[in-house]
């Protein structure tokens, strides 16, 4: 049997074509135009499935991930694509012409199952928490992935963490963790800390987290401080999870990420310092699938419903 996984993103859309024992044939990518990505996906497949000889019997299902709330195969809000209360299921089965089981995951959500799947260790309950220009992230718990009743779980940006410096978040909340642990947040942080530390960062729109860890790497003062309050955040955020899921593990990934050694060694001992005891063993990773998570990780949830279905003669 042929999966496929597809990733929806601002620009473009990732697909990938998988076999069952979740080996990737092919993975490619098309423009995504907002008024007719489904129409442009289902095209895609059908042209892949001819240069391919693959028959429609021959697949088991669709995993789609689009940026935006989901829950229960409704694309609640999705600001990028200008969707809202969409029931993309639906309209992607009218567009391939034929029906197939089609599971549709915020892409958070599937990028979270992937890398929680694809890990050595093979997790069956995991937090992946991805720092970007925002903080997103994901919930696995038990191999299923958290949606909450309204699809809001795994937003774990917006968890409240700080009421020292009290900036404000783009949900409109004061203090989430993305207001620190973020290209933004870290930005925050250097405003409000460049008249107190000495540095060589400029502030201005192309100033990057990257440029602000390498030069803490560098001991440069103010970046220091920075990357401290930054992982001071998260290690909190961490540590609060820990009691909420007690999970197999947590998985960093986002442009952050690229740091490696440097962010994984200070954010476990940070960790380790706030947690409880009991939780001090949950080990931290580096996400490894990185932009193709949400393809992997739709590939793995479909085999994992898939099996569900087996067992239990229904889904
Ligand atoms: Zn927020």
């Amino acid at each position: 049997m042929i999966l496929f996984g597809i990733d929806i993103g601002g620009t473009t859309v990732k697909i990938g074509a998988f076999k069952e024992d979740r080996t990737l044939i092919e993975k490619w990518e098309i423009p995504t135009k907002s008024n007719s990505v489904l129409e442009d996906i289902s095209q895609a497949i059908h042209t892949f499935l001819q240069k391919e000889s693959i028959s429609i019997e021959e697949i088991y299902g669709f995993g789609i991930g689009i940026p935006g709330i989901v829950k229960d195969g409704i694309a609640v809000s999705c600001v990028n694509l200008g969707w809202q209360n969409r029931n993309i299921k639906q309209e992607f089965e009218k567009a391939l012409g034929f029906q197939k089981p089609i599971i549709v995951l915020n892409d958070a959500n599937m990028a979270a199952y992937g890398e929680a799947a694809f890990c050595d260790l093979k997790l069956a309950s995991a937090i992946f928490i991805t720092l970007g220009t925002g903080v997103g992230g994901g919930i696995i718990v038990h191999n299923q992935i958290l949606e909450g009743t309204m699809g809001l779980a795994g937003e774990l940006g917006h968890i409240l963490i700080d009421s020292t410096y009290n900036f404000q978040c783009s949900c409109g909340a004061i203090g989430c963790l993305e207001t620190l642990a973020s290209t933004k947040g870290m930005r925050n942080l250097v405003q409000f800390y460049q008249k107190k530390y000495s540095t060589r960062l400029i502030l201005n729109e192309s100033l990057t987290t990257k440029d602000i860890i390498d030069a803490a790497k560098e001991g440069d003062p103010l970046a220091h401080q920075v990357f401290e309050e930054a992982m001071n955040a998260l290690a909190r955020a961490l540590a609060s999870l820990s009691v909420i899921i007690n999970p197999d593990a947590f998985i960093i990934g986002g442009g952050i990420s690229n740091a490696k050694d440097f962010l994984l060694n200070t954010i476990t001992k940070k960790y380790k310092e706030v947690c409880i005891k009991q939780a001090q063993d949950i080990p931290i990773y580096l996400a490894k699938l990185k932009n193709d998570a949400g393809i992997f990780g739709a590939c793995a949830y479909l085999i994992q419903k898939k099996f569900e279905v087996e067992r239990n003669g229904k889904c």
